[in-house]
């Protein structure tokens, strides 16, 4: 397959940005990017994508997402904020009473909404149905990173450490050999859900199974409070006591309230760090990364799921630049903050790359996972410069084709593995179950129910 440009944004080694320019793939796999006239020069190929006013650059990756909460779309209000920690009232238990049928209307509709936002990796924080979430990114041709809801304790005991271990492998032995796009990784949910039992057991698991981790950790103040009053110690330091520092990929996601000494075991250990602009300002407060130096630190964006917005990582790119200047202006009168380069970088690699998966660039030898943005409308032109263009005010909506590993999943605009309409029908179907189950949480809780 050729794919053709007006700009091609590769992220490379060199940090080209080739006008007029194309993408030659062969077998799931960058082979050379030059200009369109080498390009066709060189190869013969089976089709060819013409997209003469576009931007192509490298696929996005959520590096923290939930997609079996996408039914709580505009479900959070103010009133469930005032009531923290928001995901002890509404999130982790909608998970828990949401079923089979609904996690998958919720994994099918997350991955389109994914996919047409140019989103072709995710790492799940953790499904309640991971098996469901497996099938659904099987069937779709997305890359996943699938975690199973680990956690003993919402509040109270909820589960034997021994059942929810046995499930995590169970969800590996069943899926972890499903082909390339599919990996099975180990998740905690957070420190304060699991019992000391169960965080041994997952790390252990991890360690023996070789598979990478995420957690969500330093994400809220109590958090910390917990762990220094039971510990004396932060929690990543309590993390890396119980072994953390011996897993081979680690994605924390959040990591708001990181001392300086933790954020130095990010960059000892490289592991990753996981922001998420929209979720972790309306939550947690203004997260450091947008204007601290974190060089050494392998940063990623996350949407933390569709319960928030759109799983717009180009959405998201704006919210990360907008803080980096806002907080960069008002603590040193700085400006320059983070660049449109680094967002982009952020947005589509650097999570990826530690991850030992070859993407985010469009280089030879990097998995062909590309995203073509459309920018003929009076909204985007002109061009001037196609990386800030692409992080100053394009949105998921001029993603017109997306390739994940070589393969078209969304063509002019069209999802290609996923049929829209039914999906959208569906949607539309299980809107009044989905109320009822959310007014029922909010009476739970003594808020008011929806309208
Ligand atoms: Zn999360």
């Amino acid at each position: 397959m050729i794919i053709c440009g007006k700009y091609v944004v590769t992220l490379d080694s060199a940090d080209r940005t080739i006008p007029r320019g194309a993408v030659a793939v062969r077998d799931g796999v960058v082979v050379d990017v030059d200009v369109e006239e080498n390009i066709r020069s060189r190869y013969e190929a089976e089709e060819v994508l013409e997209r003469r006013d576009h931007i192509i650059v490298p696929g996005l990756v959520d590096c923290h997402t939930h997609t079996q909460q996408y039914l709580l779309r505009s479900a959070i209000d103010d009133e469930m904020l005032q009531l923290p920690p928001v995901w002890t009232k509404l999130l982790v238990p909608f998970e828990r009473i949401m079923g089979e049928e609904l996690a998958r209307l919720s994994s099918r509709a997350s991955i389109a909404n994914m996919l047409r936002n140019g989103v072709t990796s995710f790492i799940e924080a953790g499904a309640p149905y991971p098996e469901v979430l497996a099938e659904e990114v099987l069937a779709s041709g997305i890359r996943g990173f699938v975690t199973y809801a680990t956690y003993d304790i919402a509040e109270e005991k909820v589960a034997e450490p021994r059942d929810v271990l046995d499930r995590v492998e169970r969800l590996y032995r069943d899926y972890s050999n499903r082909g390339d796009n599919l990996r099975v990784w180990a998740s905690i949910r957070q420190v304060m859900m699991v019992s000391e039992e169960l965080l041994e057991g997952v790390i252990g698991l991890t360690k023996k199974l070789g598979l990478g981790l995420t957690l969500h950790l330093g994400e809220y103040q109590g958090e910390v409070d917990y762990v220094l009053s039971r510990y004396g110690m932060r929690p990543l330091e309590y993390m890396v006591r119980r072994g953390l520092g011996d897993v081979d990929s680690v994605v924390i996601a959040h990591g708001v309230y990181l001392s300086p000494g933790e954020v130095r075991i990010l960059r000892d250990r490289g592991f990753c760090l996981c922001w998420c602009p929209t979720v972790d300002s309306w939550l947690m407060g203004v997260h450091w990364a947008g204007f601290e130096d974190v060089g050494g630190v392998r940063l990623g964006i996350g949407s933390d799921g569709g319960a928030w917005g759109r799983i717009d990582l180009l959405h998201e790119a704006k919210i990360a630049k907008a803080l980096s200047k806002a907080v960069g202006t008002s603590i040193r009168y700085y400006k320059a903050g983070m660049d449109s380069r680094t967002i982009l970088r952020v947005l589509s690699g650097s999570v990826g790359t530690a991850l030992g998966e070859r993407v985010g660039r469009l280089e030879r030898g990097y998995r062909a996972d590309v995203v073509v943005l459309d920018v003929r409308s009076v909204r985007n032109l002109p061009v001037i410069d196609p990386v800030d263009a692409v992080v100053n005010y394009l949105e998921g909506d001029c993603v017109t084709d997306v390739v994940v590993g070589g393969r078209l999943l969304v063509e002019g605009g069209e999802l290609k593995t996923i049929d829209e309409g039914e999906l959208l029908e569906k949607l539309l179907d299980k809107e009044d179950e989905v109320r009822e189950k959310i007014a029922e949480l909010r009476r739970n809780i003594g808020a008011r129910p929806p309208i």
